[in-house]
């Protein structure tokens, strides 16, 4: 039977860490500051947001909400960007994702300063993933390589097989286990023999988007899994793109859902607008 890789105590763990860190700034300096602007009323996005603002809070950060109407246009969004960019209390700008139709992603992301990309979205700081040189990383994958850390899991000379690559998991992903001195492969919708692929990995990260996807047949005896997956199965209950009953007593360790790397997210988050924060006051 697995061993249980818990995202609740870890992000706990790195949270009150955080807190240490914040109760330690002197009277009379400020805080660290996180702008997350919502554009539109799509009502998961409001439950992150919020979430965001809640775990703000817990650290003793300045959290700043912009809820802008759907009818925003995009010279209005890109407008409050630059003045966030300018602004000396705000680390972090965070635009919540996806934006409504009639909105370039893509534009709005890359207006964000690099030195306030808390989400690491922008093309500097992908390529400073890239190369090895991050400030920040993408809060999901970090928060993965935040528990595979704290249960002390050995990457070097290891196999490990990213399922899926997309630009805020799988790739990013990948490289963060390639710097760990991991093999790295990265399965997508067109790998052929794709059980075949998996059974290799020593560490199996599943970022797909589909319930129950991988059996225990696609897992190798030991194998570390880490379910990236947050998808609703047939009674509308949460669950990841592992088939966890079968898989846990297979591997060695995995990672329920929820509360496996779900936790995590907001938490680097919080990492990454502390490491802005450090850097701003300096300047
Ligand atoms: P995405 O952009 O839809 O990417 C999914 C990836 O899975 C793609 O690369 C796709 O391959 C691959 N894929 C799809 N069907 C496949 C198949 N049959 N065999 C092999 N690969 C297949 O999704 P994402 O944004 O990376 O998110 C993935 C999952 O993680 C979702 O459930 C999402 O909700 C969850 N998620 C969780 C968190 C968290 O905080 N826990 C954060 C982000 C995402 P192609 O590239 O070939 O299409």
């Amino acid at each position: 039977m697995a061993q249980i890789i818990d995202g609740k105590l870890v992000s706990r763990s790195v949270r009150e860490d955080i807190k240490k860190k914040v109760d330690a700034i002197p009277e009379g300096v400020r805080r660290p500051g996180l702008a997350v602007i919502i554009v539109g009323e799509d009502p998961a996005s409001k439950v992150y947001v919020r979430n965001k603002k809640l775990a703000c809070e817990e650290v003793g950060y300045l959290s700043r909400e912009y809820a802008l109407p759907a009818e925003t246009s995009e010279e209005e969004l890109l407008s409050l960007i630059d003045t966030l960019n300018a602004d000396g209390e705000i680390d972090g700008i965070l635009v919540q994702l996806p934006l409504p139709r009639g909105f370039d992603e893509k534009k709005v992301i890359q207006h964000i300063s690099p030195s306030k990309d808390v989400d690491a979205f922008s093309y500097v700081n992908v390529g400073r993933i890239t190369v090895g040189d991050a400030d920040f990383v993408p809060c999901t994958p970090a928060g993965v390589m935040e528990l595979l850390n704290y249960y002390n899991v050995e990457l070097q000379g290891k196999r490990a097989v990213v399922i899926g690559r997309s630009n805020i998991v799988g790739k990013p992903q990948a490289l963060l286990l390639l710097e760990k001195n991991a093999t790295v492969t990265v399965a997508h919708s067109r790998t052929v023999d794709l059980p075949s692929v998996t059974r290799e990995a020593d560490v199996l990260v599943v970022a797909v988007g589909r319930a129950k996807f991988v059996g225990a047949d696609m897992v190798k005896e030991g194998a570390v899994v880490i379910d990236v997956g947050m998808n609703r199965d047939e009674n509308g209950k949460l669950c990841g793109d592992v088939d966890f009953e079968a898989v846990e007593k297979k591997a060695s360790y995995i990672t329920p859902v929820p509360g496996g790397v779900g936790p995590m997210t907001i938490t680097e988050l919080l990492k990454n607008t502390f490491t802005a924060y450090s850097r701003h006051i300096k300047e």
